[in-house]
């Protein structure tokens, strides 16, 4: 199934309006390669001919959240909230990002396998279809700067 019909059969079944507003927030966000915010977003979508509100870009990602078209990262050292879109090819995706704590700066690793996590020896009944990880730490630069300035015994 197309993300546009997993879209469209989502607004049906929960009786939403399906806005031009919102389709156009949904092929926004889906052409995006990586992480970005809703205000990335927002941004994208105000140099087309489509008006589209901050609130309706923020409504939208929520339902796309919902029917797993996007995913939604809170991590630790963003105070905003991070989108990745999901392709329907892409259900048994597995994700591994690394997280600097200092600067923010996000890497996204190819991660293993979704069986060699998630072997139905680990998980038992529960049928896997997607991981995602977080590994928190400090990026080269920051690292350098952190050796350099003794930044912990200022
Ligand atoms: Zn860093």
């Amino acid at each position: 199934m197309q993300a546009r019909e997993i879209f469209d059969s989502y607004l049906t079944r929960n009786r939403m309006r399906r806005t031009s507003e919102r389709y156009a927030v949904m092929e926004a966000a889906l052409l995006r390669p990586g992480l970005f915010c809703a205000d990335d977003l927002h941004k994208a979508l105000s140099g087309s001919s489509m008006r589209v509100s901050v609130a309706t870009v923020y409504n939208t990602l929520d339902l796309l959240c919902k029917c797993s078209l996007v995913m939604r990262h809170k991590l630790n050292g963003h105070d905003q909230l991070l989108y990745e879109r999901i392709l329907p090819a892409q259900t048994a995706d597995t994700r591994l990002l690394l997280i600097c704590r200092l600067c923010g700066k996000v890497k996204r690793l190819p991660a293993p396998r979704l069986g060699d996590i998630a072997s139905p020896a680990r998980t038992g009944t529960f049928s896997a279809d997607s991981f995602c990880g977080y590994i928190y730490g400090y990026c080269r630069s920051c690292q350098r700067l952190l050796k350099q300035d003794n930044y912990y015994n200022k």
